[in-house]
Formats: C-alpha cells, structure tokens, sequence
C-alpha cells in the first residue's frame, strides 16, 4: 500500500499562541501565519500538508461564545474531505469548554482534531508554543494504513494528549496548564511519542459527520456548596434558563 501525504488545516482562533512581540515597542502583534512555513522552518520538516485559516479578527478566549464555537465546526464540516486532521489554535483560559463543545457538536467524529494554546508568544525566546504547534500537527497527521489514528476532539499541551472533553486548565503560571482529571493521557510526547491506543475513542467508521449548530445559550451551571441558599436558587432559576 502506499502511504498517502496526510493534509492538515491549521485554524487560528486567537490567543497567545499566535502573537508575536514587537521588538521596538514591546507590544503583541498577530503572527502571519499565511507565511507559517517560513517562519518555523521546522514544519517543514514534518510529513504532512499544511494548510491554513484564520478567524477575521483574532479573539482572545476570554471572549469567546458559541457563535464562535459555531464557526470552528463549519470550518471543519466545510474542509472534513479534503483534510485528514484539524489542528485548531485558541487562546488557553477557555480552550476547554471550547473544546469540549467540539467534541459533542461533531457527531460521528472520524479524524482528528486537535486543540491547543501557549502560556508564551510564538515569537518569545522561551515559548512552548512551537513545541505544542508542532506535535500537535504531528499527532493530527498521526495514520496508520493511510487512516488517522485519532479520531475524536482532543487538546495537546505540554508533551501530553488529552481527551478534550475531560480537561480543565490548572495553572495560568506553568508550562503544564491543563489536566485531565477523570481520563487518562491519551497520548505523551517524549524522545517517542506513545500513543494509549486502548484509551483513543473508536467511532462507527460507517456513520457520516454530523454537526449540530442549534445551541441553547439558556443553560446555567450551578456548583452545590455546603450552605447554598433557596434564595440564591430562586434568582438563578427565576431567569429564562
Ligand atoms: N488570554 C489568552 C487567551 O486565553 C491567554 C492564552 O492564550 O493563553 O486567549
């Protein structure tokens, strides 16, 4: 069999991953990532196609909603043929619940896509964000008999592959921002990248992608504490939720 040169689409969302620092004045400024394989030449080096897309205007994740959440999913159902893998950059405070939202809007999931961030500018000395850009397009590009061996929504940071929907992020101070509390590492980037193959999530390969964009925006998330009263309950039910 011969083995096929996997396409990769870059999505950039916003967030610290794609900025670079003005060497002048000091401030952020957004990466061009249409000239992406000329400025991380490494890339290159990596055996797969890389194509890429942007948002107009660049959020950061604090601002994120689901009308954007809507505007990933149509990007990956527009390109779902032509590529193999999605490698989606977004801003870390909120990638989770982003990333999360993929996972349930992408019904019959069957290639990868994988989310992920930095805690430093592209462009600073000591940025994590090329590793963390460049294993993730290597985990996307993953494939065995020219199919991808990810098939689910995952995030990648710092040397580990977790289950998108079973992260939080942690820390907003260390390189190792993200955990999976209740999941194992679906993968871990060391000299070898090893892949936990009986924990990677096995879709019906017979069913076709199927993306939900009818999102109700009236859902609220009440965390039960010792004391909580009836008064604080009457207030939050007494809205259109
Ligand atoms: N404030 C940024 C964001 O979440 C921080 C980051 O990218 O990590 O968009």
């Amino acid at each position: 069999m011969t083995k096929t040169i996997p396409n990769i689409l870059l999505i950039y969302t916003g967030g610290t991953i794609g900025m670079i620092k003005d060497p002048e004045t000091g401030a952020l400024r957004a990466f061009d990532f249409n000239n992406l394989l000329d400025r991380i030449r490494e890339l290159k080096l990596l055996d797969c196609n890389i194509s890429t897309t942007t948002f107009d205007s660049p959020i950061d994740s604090s601002n994120m909603e689901p009308k954007y959440w809507v505007a990933i999913a149509e990007i990956i159902e527009k390109n779902y043929t032509a590529c193999d893998g999605f490698v989606v950059l977004h801003g870390s405070d909120t990638m989770s619940y982003t990333a999360s939202a993929l996972s349930f809007m992408l019904e019959h999931l069957a290639k990868p896509v994988v989310f992920t961030g930095s805690q430093l500018p592209i462009g600073d000395l000591r940025t994590d964000a090329k590793e963390n850009l460049i294993t993730s397009i290597q985990v996307a590009a993953l494939q065995h008999y020219n199919k991808p061996v990810i098939k689910e929504v995952c995030l990648y940071f710092e040397y580990k592959l977790y289950r998108a929907n079973r992260t939080t992020k942690i820390n907003a101070e260390h390189f190792e921002a993200f955990a999976s509390l209740n999941y194992p590492d679906l993968a871990e980037s060391g000299v070898h990248l090893k892949v936990n193959n009986e924990r990677l999530f096995k879709p019906n390969a017979r069913k076709e992608l199927v993306v939900h964009k009818n999102l109700d925006e009236n859902i609220a998330l009440v965390k039960l504490f010792p004391g909580i009263s009836e008064r604080l309950l009457t207030c939050i039910f007494n809205t259109p939720i």
